[in-house]
């Protein structure tokens, strides 16, 4: 289904500000905006922050954004103390374009972790600083150092990243596509959006909502921070910007 709000960041995960009409409020403070590039929080990673501008110049802080009652219009939420704008008005949406590049990082790198270790997805979070994959691993055969290695060099090879949509048939005909168990790919719409990396969507392709970079050399220095034990087949990587500290 598709909601009121036009999603633009899908088409363009770079818009780090978009000139908007506000439709109306949800609720007492939700912003439901014509178009945005905010993203609402789904699938691990979080909603946007940043700030609204209105004509005359005032800066109102967007704290939070996330999908409606419909579950499918997003829905801007102010701090708390802010003073609302009015339906009607044009206002400039600017995103904390840091902690959005932040996440379009960690996104990206997450979707190759699920190269770097081909194992069944059980749970993922995107987060600024650190993020969580959770895999399905019959045995503790991860060696941290191993796999930041296998990342750093899917991250050098600089492979293009981009989107194409499918529609649900194509998707029920190739069912490999999807990586986690758990979580079925949003659905309703008729059509589903696919992140794919490398030429042709050759090293992954997978159903996805998130923003990414362009580029996997975007990514820049991550590694493998943590290996945790959850569960009797269950194992949670958490990624860190940076180098992997010696041990
Ligand atoms: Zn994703």
């Amino acid at each position: 289904m598709a909601g009121e709000t036009e999603a633009a960041y899908a088409d363009d995960a770079y818009l780090s500000t978009l000139e908007a009409r506000l439709l109306r409020l949800e609720g007492e403070r939700g912003l439901v905006f014509d178009r945005t590039n905010f993203y609402a929080s789904s699938g691990g990673q979080p909603g946007d922050t940043g700030f609204v501008e209105t004509e005359d110049g005032r800066q109102i802080a967007i704290a939070d954004t996330r999908y409606g009652e419909d579950r499918a219009t997003i829905v801007m939420m102010p701090a708390e103390d802010e003073a609302l704008p009015s339906p009607g008005e044009t206002l400039v949406l600017h995103l904390d374009w840091a902690r959005r590049y932040k996440l379009m990082r960690m996104h990206t790198a997450c979707h190759l972790l699920t190269v770097a270790c081909p194992y069944p997805v059980t749970g993922a979070a995107v987060g600024e600083d650190e993020s969580r994959v959770d895999f399905d691993i019959p045995e503790a055969a991860a060696d941290k150092a191993e796999i930041t290695a296998r990342l750093m060099d899917l991250v050098e090879a600089n492979h293009p990243v981009f989107t194409r949509w499918i529609t649900d048939a194509e998707l029920d005909a190739n069912p490999d596509l999807v990586k986690s168990k758990n979580v079925k790919p949003p659905r309703g719409g008729g059509r589903i959006r696919l992140v794919c990396i490398g030429d042709d969507g050759t090293v992954d392709t997978q159903p996805c909502g998130g923003t990414h970079v362009q580029e996997t050399s975007e990514v820049g220095e991550i590694h493998i921070g943590k290996i945790e034990k959850k569960g009797k087949e269950n194992r949670r990587f958490r990624i860190r910007f940076g180098p992997l500290p010696a041990s």
